[in-house]
C-alpha cells in the first residue's frame, strides 16, 4: 500500500473489507467486543495480544480512519479523538507531567493558547513558555531538563504564519525533545511535517478533513521510529519506568509505537475523548476528496487575496502565497506546489470598517470555523481570541481591525463581488 500516492491512500488505505465486502467502510456502532475465551481476554488486557476490548479504546471504523491518516501523513501509527482540542491535550499530557514544562509557539489557535497559557499551568501544574515562531533560535535558551515538548502550528490559525519547521526540529533533536506540530490548516496534501523532522503531528479533523462543517474529530499521528527518541531518554521517565496504573507495564519494553499505545491505555482509557464510529465514517468521506478540495481552496484563496491586496480600502492582506507576504519563502521551502490553503486575513482601515465588512457580506457566513466548503468569516479579537489579554493579542498578531476569511469552494467571481460590495458600502 505504501507505494501508492497520498491521494490513492486517502481512498484505500486501512480497509481490507470485512466479511460482507462492503465498498463503503462499515460503521461499527458497537460498544464491547466478545472474546473467544478468557485467555484471549486476559491477553488483550495485558497487551500480549492487540485487539478490540471496548470502543472507548479502539473501534474498527475509527481504526480505518486512523490507518488512512497515518498512511497519507507517512507516519507509523495514528489515534483519533473526539475533537482536535482533545488531540492537542492528549499529545501534551502524553509528553509532560506536573512540574514539567512545554514550549509553545506564540502564534497558535486560540483554544490551544488558552490550554497552554492557563489550563495546563493552573489546573495541571504543567508550565508552558511561549517562543517567537518567527525567531526559532529563541527556543534554545528556554530549554531545560524539564522541557518535554515543543508545540507549534505549521500554518497558524488565525495569524497565518508559517513555521520554519526544520529550524525548530534541529534544536529539539539536539536536546532529545519531542516536537508536536498541529497541521490542521495545511493538511498532509500541502505539507508533510515528518519530512522535516517532526515527531508527532496533530489535527483537528473538524476543518479541512471533514470539509463540510458537519463533524468534529481529532488525530494524533506518530512518526516512524519515534521509539528511538523515547527509549532510555531520561526526559521520558513515564515511558521507561513501570506504569502503576497498568499492571506495572514499561512502555519502552513493547515492540510497538509506544507514544500511540500510551495515548490509548492512559488517555483514551481513563479520560475517554473517543471519536464516535459515525463521526469516523463522516471523516472518511471527507478524506476521499481532500486533495482535490485543498487545491481548490488554495486557488480560490489566492485569487481573493490578490483582489483584496489591490483594494485601496484594505490596509494589508496576509496570505503566504502572495509575493508580498513575509512567509512566501518558507511557503516555497515547505509547502507542496507552494499552495497555502484557504485561510487568509486582512486588516481593514479601522475597527468600524472591519465590523461593517463582517455585517455587510451576503455570501460569506459569520462563523468560528475554517475548512468548510462554504466561505466563512470571523472577527478574531471579539470572538475566537476574546479570552486573550491585550498583550497576548499583540503577541498573537491580532488587532481589532483583523478579519479572518476561510475561503470555500464557491466561484471566486461571486466571492470577490460579495467582498467588494461590503467593503465599498
Ligand atoms: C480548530 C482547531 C483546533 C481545535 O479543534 P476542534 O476539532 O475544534 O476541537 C486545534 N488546532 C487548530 C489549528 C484548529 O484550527
Amino acid at each position: 500500500m505504501s507505494n501508492y500516492t497520498q491521494n490513492t491512500l486517502a481512498l484505500h488505505a486501512g480497509y481490507d473489507y470485512d466479511t460482507q465486502r462492503t465498498i463503503s467502510v462499515p460503521i461499527y456502532q458497537n460498544t464491547a467486543y466478545s472474546f473467544e475465551n478468557l485467555e484471549q481476554a486476559a491477553a488483550r488486557f495485558s497487551l500480549q495480544e492487540l485487539g478490540n476490548i471496548y470502543s472507548r479504546l479502539t473501534n474498527p471504523t475509527n481504526d480505518v480512519l486512523a490507518r488512512r491518516l497515518a498512511a497519507i501523513e507517512g507516519g507509523a501509527f495514528a489515534n483519533v479523538t473526539s475533537s482536535g482540542s482533545a488531540a492537542v491535550f492528549y499529545s501534551l499530557l502524553n509528553s509532560a507531567h506536573s512540574t514539567d514544562n512545554i514550549l509553545y509557539s506564540n502564534k497558535i489557535y486560540g483554544g490551544s493558547q488558552t490550554l497552554l497559557s492557563y489550563v495546563l499551568p493552573k489546573r495541571f501544574g504543567i508550565q508552558a513558555k511561549s517562543f517567537d515562531i518567527d525567531n526559532p533560535a529563541s527556543l534554545e535558551k528556554l530549554i531545560d531538563d524539564k522541557t518535554k515538548a515543543i508545540f507549534f502550528e505549521s500554518l497558524s490559525n488565525p495569524q497565518i504564519s508559517i513555521a520554519d519547521t526544520k529550524a525548530i526540529t534541529d534544536i529539539a533533536k539536539k536536546y532529545g525533545i519531542i516536537t508536536i506540530c498541529d497541521n490542521t490548516v495545511a493538511t498532509a496534501f500541502l505539507h508533510k511535517p515528518f519530512d522535516f523532522g517532526v515527531d508527532i503531528v496533530v489535527y483537528s479533523l473538524s476543518k479541512y478533513v471533514n470539509g463540510q462543517g458537519s463533524t468534529l474529530g481529532g488525530a494524533i499521528i506518530e512518526r516512524e521510529n519515534l521509539n528511538e527518541l523515547i527509549k532510555n531518554n531520561p526526559r521520558y521517565e513515564s515511558f521507561n519506568t513501570p506504569d502503576e496504573s497498568y499492571h506495572g507495564l514499561v512502555y519502552a519494553d513493547l515492540p510497538l509505537p509506544i507514544f500511540s499505545i500510551r495515548i490509548i491505555t492512559e488517555w483514551l482509557r481513563n479520560i475517554g475523548a473517543t471519536l464516535s464510529a459515525q463521526s469516523a465514517w463522516n471523516l472518511i468521506q471527507g478524506l476521499e476528496t481532500l486533495e482535490l478540495r485543498i487545491q481548490k481552496h488554495s486557488q480560490n484563496a489566492l485569487e481573493v487575496a490578490k483582489f483584496l491586496e489591490s483594494h485601496p480600502k484594505i490596509n494589508s492582506v496576509f496570505y503566504p502565497a502572495l509575493q508580498s507576504n513575509k512567509y512566501n519563502n518558507l511557503l516555497k521551502k515547505y509547502f507542496i506546489n507552494s499552495q497555502a490553503s484557504g485561510l487568509l486575513s486582512f486588516e481593514a482601515q479601522s475597527y468600524e470598517e472591519a465590523k461593517k465588512i463582517c455585517n455587510e457580506v451576503k455570501l460569506f457566513t459569520i462563523a468560528a470555523n475554517l475548512g468548510d466548503s462554504k466561505s466563512l468569516l470571523i472577527h478574531p479579537a471579539s470572538t475566537t481570541h476574546s479570552q486573550l489579554s491585550k498583550e497576548e493579542l499583540e503577541i498573537a498578531g491580532i488587532t481589532p481591525n483583523t478579519v479572518r476569511l476561510s475561503i470555500g469552494l464557491e466561484s471566486t467571481s461571486d466571492l470577490i463581488d460579495d467582498l467588494k460590495q461590503a467593503i465599498e458600502k
